[in-house]
């Protein structure tokens, strides 16, 4: 907006959780006068003619201002529905979820120093939804790789890796089994990386990246890690798992050609929902991702530290889920106070 030197985000607040928490990076881009503004959408879901779809306001918001802010959605169980998120994957075209996972300093976890980035193909593999029964007793599931969808994300991985100053770029696969599907995975990795002499590709099978990574991440402190979805489904919560000891500090992207929306990687939280007592981390690291893709890196280096500093100060200004006595609003003042 030129008129107020501020670029226009849409935020999606979410639910459960998702207000307070939202609430939380409010405050803190106010103080740390992060040239953001807010545009609110609304995407509680519409049902028509069995399509889940997202409400026309909502797509028209996110689709002039490109960039959307996503606190934590609930999806409704066992109604037939198709889930929220994986509507707004498809609204938007969002190939590639960008997982970093790193350990905070002074906040004591199972290893220090972990800071893996792994990005998951988002749209095919063993999620495209194609299964049938064959006969009574026996099911097919169709686990979908196409070279277009391979490639994007392949490449995205090789520019994020320029891009976070990574030398090496990994894919991890099961091209011994599924020789054909994750064959052409590999391939095509093999083909993009010739367009990247400055990035090294190196492959391995997920089997042993697993092994790996949960006796020594430190392996894994210079790659990016780029893999089909089911695999980045499960290792990415792995990740989370070593680095934070739990989902509520790890943060994602989801990138499309046009349209990113970041977001926190837990869900609403429901059990604690309304009651002051959530980690805002998750939403607030994931804002931090945002500023970054919009090149406002000096203030999302501000903020970043300010919420690691604050958390490793002291069991007072860390919430519940991190063993401390913080409510949500507190541990903001005490980001706020840091920056
Ligand atoms: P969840 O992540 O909401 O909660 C799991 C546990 O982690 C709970 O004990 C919760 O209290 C805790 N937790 C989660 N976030 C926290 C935070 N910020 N601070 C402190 N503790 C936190 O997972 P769930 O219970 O399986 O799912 C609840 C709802 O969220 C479901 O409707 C599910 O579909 C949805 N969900 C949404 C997303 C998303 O929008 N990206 C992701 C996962 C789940």
């Amino acid at each position: 907006d030129p008129a107020t030197g501020k670029y226009t985000v849409s935020f999606i607040e979410g639910d459960g959780v998702g207000p307070e928490i939202s609430k939380a990076v409010k405050d803190i881009f106010v103080a740390a006068k992060a040239p953001i503004q807010w545009e609110s959408c609304d995407v509680s879901p519409l049902f028509i003619n069995g399509l889940t779809t997202i409400p026309q306001p909502a797509q028209d918001s996110i689709n002039k201002n490109l960039i959307a802010l996503k606190g934590p959605l609930a999806t409704p169980i066992g109604k037939g529905h198709r889930s929220l998120n994986l509507t707004l994957r498809k609204t938007f075209g969002l190939f590639a979820n960008v997982r970093p996972a790193k350990s905070v300093e002074g906040y004591k976890t199972a290893y220090d120093n972990v800071d893996l980035v792994l990005i998951r193909e988002n749209t095919e593999g063993e999620y495209s939804g194609i299964e049938h029964v064959v006969s009574p007793g026996v099911v097919q599931s169709i686990k979908l790789i196409t070279q277009d969808a391979s490639e994007r994300v392949i490449r995205y991985a090789f520019e994020y890796a320029r891009a976070v100053e990574r030398p090496k770029v990994l894919v991890v696969h099961k091209s011994t089994i599924q020789r054909l599907a994750d064959g052409l995975f590999v391939n095509v990795a093999n083909e993009l990386a010739k367009e990247y002499p400055d990035i090294e590709l190196q492959t391995e099978i997920l089997d042993k990246t697993v092994l790996n990574t949960v006796t020594d991440p430190s392996k894994y402190k210079d790659v990016v890690v780029v893999c089909p979805n089911l695999y980045g489904d499960i290792l990415s919560d792995l990740n989370s798992g070593l680095s934070a000891g739990s989902l509520g500090l790890t943060p994602s992207a989801n990138i499309g050609h046009q349209v990113s929306i970041f977001e926190a990687v837990h869900g609403s939280a429901p059990d604690i929902a309304g009651q002051n007592k959530a980690n805002p981390t998750a939403l607030l690291l994931s804002s931090v991702m945002m500023l970054n893709h919009m090149g406002l890196t000096e203030i999302a280096d501000k903020i970043e530290k300010a919420v690691f500093t604050a958390i490793a100060s002291s069991p007072e200004n860390r919430t519940a889920d991190l063993g401390g006595s913080a409510s949500t609003s507190s541990f903001a003042e005490a980001v706020i106070s840091r920056l």
